[in-house]
């Protein structure tokens, strides 16, 4: 079963020199098999079993949210109104999610989880990333990751999140614990291992260990780098030879050096920045020096609970300087790359047919036109899971 999209205003392919930024204007897609059969000219597109007219709308790539923290029970909206009326941020309150979260049940969790994807996939993200964290203990991190797991394939063991509070502040004795039996409980479940490397959280030597362990036990490794203030985050990331380094908010130009030459991806994490009222990084900055840039949603509790990549990209526009091209680049593509997936965050042919079709004739309108809902439809390995007969 073929199917034919044609009339489209502006078609986003992502399928430039080394894969970079392209769009074409009057165009046309097929998808065959679930994958990207065919893309050009709508005059001169091949036949196929189905049509649907896009009445000069875009079509991107879907969205690639490689950060989000989606295991958890309870909300800190208190939090983020004290924050906003001037209590400064801490990685502490991260302490009320894990109480909440251990006291919930496994179908509360898995409740919260599915009606943050079901969001996500209203708003456009194809594919997302989603850490455990909040858990804290080998039963509770193994049952994150083992609920994680049955909403997308891209699970990523984050047991080095926080110390928790009955630790009394004994960080190598939780690290033992996380990188023994937590993470031989978890593994099985997890396709990545994060540490959040911090001050309040976790140190070079500490993060070192926990991804070491990680990557003995087959998981591939992330970070929760430079989010606070300098430090080492990122330059662990680059030895390690991370996927990628996220947050980047402070980095110094031997971090920015680093994550060129390691080609560990960058990625920006603008929503909490907007939610913590920090400074943001400095996009341009790394794109000048030639660093891969993924901006992805941070969706949690506390920090930013947004699920929202076109807000993360009128953000990214708006406050980080990237062009509107950069930006949905970064946020297809660039996320892409951060999960190290060359299947998806393009339209290359034989993409998997994951397509976003906004309500507006170009991806300039997600930053354009700020929270205002512009997602027509969308297709998951070529099916229309969002849009219905509307799209047609
Ligand atoms: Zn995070």
């Amino acid at each position: 079963m073929s199917t034919l999209i044609t009339n489209i205003g502006e078609l986003v392919t992502n399928a430039g020199p080394g894969g970079g930024f392209a769009a074409m204007d009057d165009a046309a897609l097929v998808i065959d098999d679930g994958r990207v059969a065919w893309t050009g000219p709508a005059a001169s597109a091949p036949a196929a079993d189905d049509r649907v007219d896009a009445a000069g709308r875009a079509v991107l790539p879907g969205f690639v949210d490689s950060h989000a923290h989606l295991v958890f029970a309870g909300e800190r909206a208190a939090e983020f109104a004290a924050r906003m009326a001037g209590v400064p941020y801490r990685a502490g309150g991260i302490a009320s999610t894990v109480t909440a979260t251990r006291a919930a049940t496994d179908a509360q969790l898995e409740a919260n989880l599915r009606r943050l994807a079901a969001e996500m996939l209203g708003q456009g993200t194809t594919t997302f990333e989603c850490k455990s964290g909040y858990g804290l203990t080998v039963a509770d991190e193994a049952r994150s990751v083992a609920l994680a797991a049955r909403v997308t394939p891209e699970v990523t063991f984050l047991g080095a999140h926080v110390v928790p509070p009955e630790f009394g502040g004994a960080t190598d004795r939780y690290v033992d614990l996380v990188r023994g039996p937590m993470l031989r409980a978890c593994a099985p479940h997890a396709r990545w291992v994060d540490v959040f490397c911090e001050d309040g959280a976790f140190g070079a030597d500490e993060a070192r260990a926990v991804l070491a362990a990680g990557i003995a036990a087959g998981l591939m490794p992330r970070i929760h780098a430079n989010q606070l203030g300098p430090g080492p985050g990122v330059q662990v990331a680059a030895e390690v030879g991370a996927a990628s380094a996220d947050h980047c908010t402070f980095l110094s130009d031997a971090d920015v050096d680093a994550l060129a030459s390691s080609g560990t991806v960058a990625t920006l994490l603008p929503g909490v920045e907007f939610s913590t009222r920090q400074p943001y990084p400095d996009a341009r900055r790394l794109l000048r020096a030639g660093v891969t840039v993924a901006i992805a949603t941070d969706c949690n509790p506390g920090s930013c609970f947004t699920s929202s990549m076109p807000f993360c990209v009128a953000l990214a526009v708006r406050e980080m300087g990237m062009t509107t091209r950069q930006a949905v680049w970064s946020a297809t593509a660039g996320g892409a790359r951060a999960l190290r997936r060359d299947d998806i965050g393009h339209l290359g042919a034989g993409a998997r047919a994951d397509l976003v079709m906004l309500a507006a004739p170009s991806h300039a309108y997600l930053a354009y036109r700020p929270g205002v809902p512009q997602v027509a439809a969308v297709w998951r390995a070529g099916r229309l899971v969002l849009g219905g007969r509307s799209a047609r």
